[in-house]
């Protein structure tokens, strides 16, 4: 007999795993978590009378989906707006919804924990929550936003995981490295239950984004500008050494770094700060550069070996090339965004919508991804590096990496269910496919209407 019985069955399936293993039929969860994944016959055994069976016709199962970059509370005010128009070149000042109460930015956490669910979206991070955005005119990213959360957490209505990340400064703006220092003394990483809502790191600004000639890069602006860090102070070298730190305290407290760094100086900069930090205390904190956009083949070498991660967004790659282009000469797009190199280089590479910047399609942007890099030899191959930047990676970068990610025995049960199997189309193909369930922690958060699942 059994040890244990399973609480939840899924069979007739494709199951992917994530973790290399030969695609299973069925996958058996028990108390949130994954107990086996195997054939149907070889499952049986754990099927009692009290077991949820659900037949899935064929369906695929991945693990659920991890947005490493979404912005869940601006998100829920915007829906269905994005920053995004459809097809549009660039993004334009944007439709505004600001959150004016408590009561409103609790219903945008709830209403973005809806979006994603229907999108097969289990764990995201919120890059960028903090005291600095307190009067911020959208009302998305202060410490309101954050009681909210562990509201929202402590009443167990979080309907994905949540990883955040402390801001000092404002969104997209300057920051000075006295608050960012007055932040790192009062952080308050309490939470109910980590792997629901995790406060893991900080969020710092380097600079702004190639289009609006903001991005801190060598390269030559066409119109002949030069750009900035957003840390506050007197001059170049003056800004760098504060933001240098800026990331040598957090590091020191044990806080993973997210920088928002777009242009290759603002890059080389992170990366020198990492490297001092790591000579101080030698610890892989999972540090990561956000957007990445003018990062090049040397820098990418580097992160690999200091352990520093990648998000970006193939999305905005696509969407705004020619903007980049005219803003740093024709041609810059051709090696920006170089999403094949990070991989072959060994950067744990995490795809991200950016939401609400891009919708928060993932499938939409595994598409965009596939068009940026190219003809891939092995569509399947390219399938699977795809999906890794969606599960695996993310849980990499979440600190997470041994309980959530993969469908291994003993990971979280987190479950994307996928009206077909995603290795038997093409990346391009991928938006088609639709997410028929929804399973966090073992309990199903979404299920597609009409009832098609037996
Ligand atoms: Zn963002």
């Amino acid at each position: 007999m059994p040890t244990s019985v399973a609480d939840l069955v899924l069979r007739a399936a494709a199951v992917h795993t994530m973790a290399g293993a030969a695609p299973a039929t069925a996958l058996a969860v028990r108390d949130g978590r994954v107990l086996r994944a195997g054939t149907d016959a070889q499952l049986r055994e754990l099927i009692g009378p009290g077991t949820k069976v659900l037949d899935l016709g064929g369906r695929a199962v991945l693990p659920g989906i991890n947005d490493a970059h979404l912005h869940g509370t601006w998100l829920g005010a915007l829906w269905p707006d994005t920053l995004f128009a459809e097809d549009d070149g660039g993004p334009g000042p944007g439709p505004e919804k600001p959150l004016r109460t408590a009561a409103e930015r609790r219903a945008a956490i709830l209403r973005a924990g809806e979006i994603l669910a229907a999108l097969g979206i289990t764990s995201y991070t919120e890059p960028g929550l903090g005291p600095g955005e307190d009067d911020g005119h959208l009302g998305a990213f202060g410490m309101s936003v954050v009681e909210q959360y562990r509201q929202l957490a402590a009443e167990g209505l979080l309907r994905a995981r949540v990883t955040a990340l402390w801001l000092y400064g404002e969104l997209d703006g300057p920051s000075t490295l006295k608050n960012f220092r007055a932040g790192l003394a009062t952080v308050d990483r309490r939470g109910p239950d980590p792997r629901r809502l995790n406060f893991r790191g900080v969020k710092i600004f380097a600079d702004g984004i190639p289009p609006m000639r903001s991005a801190y890069t060598r390269h030559c602006y066409a119109d002949g500008s030069h750009a900035h860090l957003l840390v506050g102070g007197a001059d170049d070298p003056e800004r760098e050494e504060n933001f240098t730190r800026m990331v040598r305290t957090a590091h020191e407290a044990g806080l993973q770094v997210g920088v928002h760094a777009t242009g290759d100086r603002a890059i080389e900069l992170m990366l020198d700060a990492v490297e001092r930090a790591r000579e101080e205390r030698d610890v892989d904190l999972g540090h990561y550069v956000i957007h990445g956009d003018l990062v090049n083949p040397a820098q990418l070498k580097r992160m690999a070996r200091l352990g520093v991660g990648l998000s970006a967004q193939a999305g905005i790659a696509v969407r705004t090339a020619s903007v980049v282009d005219a803003a740093l000469g024709p041609g810059s797009s051709d090696t920006a965004w170089p999403l094949r190199e990070a991989l072959d280089a060994g950067i744990p590479l995490c795809l991200t919508s950016d939401a609400p910047v891009l919708p928060p399609d993932w499938r939409r942007e595994i598409a965009a991804a596939d068009q940026w890099m190219g003809p891939a030899e092995d569509v399947r191959e390219r399938m699977e590096t795809l999906l890794r930047c969606y599960t695996v990676h993310p849980a990499q970068q979440d600190g997470a990496a041994s309980w959530k990610g993969t469908l291994e025995p003993g990971m979280a049960a987190d479950l994307c269910v996928l009206s077909a199997d995603p290795f038997a189309v093409t990346p391009a193909e991928l938006p088609d496919v639709e997410v028929d369930l929804t399973v966090l922690d073992g309990q199903i958060v979404y299920e597609r209407s009409p009832r098609t699942i037996a």
